[in-house]
């Protein structure tokens, strides 16, 4: 696998994992409190919102986490019992046993999307250019940890499949697979310069619409597209995963998602070590285990395929 011909250790790449799952959890718990508020409005009431206290429209306890990280972990425990291996049938049951369980909130695309696998018992959404939303992009983590070191093909191929049960549409799906393989990079010990180069380039040259240096976007809305534009402007103006979750999530605006995918960027690159003590104690303990211990079980099943 790629890590044969990288100098990072096993136990480095397990912790990057990890730090890349509390990431997102502690974005979405951090950017809740502000999300579908505007960067005025926050600048209005917090100055600066940098601390997990939970409020928000859905009245959160502190540390509790939406549905980008409660669909992730119901994703990543259906892929673990499934010994690693991700396909659609499995992941579709996992997000329809997920939505019984009543989440304390869900997308409308999502919601529209398993109620038609419910009936139709295809574990595919039909295309739709409508169906751009972040909801596919925001769970993807699961899949890039359980197919770190298969090529890339590979890896763009099991995301799709992840990502139509919801949302079949070609933003959504370059979105979901630039994630994927900005994790894995990051993961593996690639720097932010040549994770530009590798795979940011690439990616606007290939969709323009993607281009993120137009101005600082406040108030991004659910489209994947200022979701990416967002979380993108955050990556590359800020040096450190504090500072890169503070950036984002004041932008407000659908500020849980975006805190949640540039936790998940910025755990990755920036490791377990950069991730504020304060954040970490204030997460919900079941939901900061259950990414730990997901992070080190989806890992071992990535590695294993990769050494075959
Ligand atoms: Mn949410
Ligand atoms: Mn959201």
């Amino acid at each position: 696998m790629k890590t044969s011909s990288s100098s990072i250790q096993a136990d480095e790449i397990m912790r990057r994992a990890a730090a890349a799952y509390l990431g997102l959890a502690i974005g979405d718990a951090l950017g809740a409190t502000v999300e579908f508020m505007t960067a005025q409005e926050i600048r209005a009431q917090y100055v600066v919102h940098r601390d997990i206290k939970g409020g928000g429209w859905l009245r959160l306890k502190p540390g509790q986490v939406t549905d980008d990280t409660t669909m992730a972990l119901a994703l990543g425990e259906a892929i673990i019992a499934n010994q690693g291996r991700v396909d659609a049938m499995t992941c579709a049951r996992a997000f329809d046993a997920w939505m019984r369980a009543k989440p304390i909130d869900i997308g409308n695309t999502v919601r529209r999307n398993l109620l038609r696998y419910r009936q139709s018992g295809v574990p595919c959404a039909p295309p739709s250019e409508h169906d751009a939303g972040n909801g596919a992009a925001m769970r993807v983590l699961p899949v890039a940890l359980a197919t770190l070191g298969q090529d890339e093909d590979a890896v763009a191929k099991t995301v799709i499949a992840q990502a139509h049960i919801t949302h079949n549409n070609p933003v959504s799906d370059a979105a979901s697979i630039f994630l994927a393989l900005f994790v894995q990079d990051a993961i593996l010990g690639m720097t932010l310069p040549q994770i530009y180069r590798q795979r940011v380039l690439p990616l606007v040259a290939a969709q323009p619409v993607f281009s993120y240096r137009i101005k600082r976007l406040e108030n991004p809305s659910g489209w994947v597209v200022e979701t990416m534009r967002a979380v993108l402007q955050a990556i590359f103006d800020t040096d450190g995963f504090e500072e890169c979750l503070v950036d984002v999530v004041n932008r407000g605006g659908d500020a849980d998602t975006t805190g949640a995918i540039a936790g998940m960027l910025a755990g990755a690159l920036y490791g377990l070590a950069s991730i504020p003590p304060r954040w970490l104690e204030r997460l919900d303990p079941t939901i900061r285990e259950a990414c730990k211990r997901q992070a080190y079980a989806l890992i071992a099943h990535g590695i294993a395929a990769g050494e075959h």
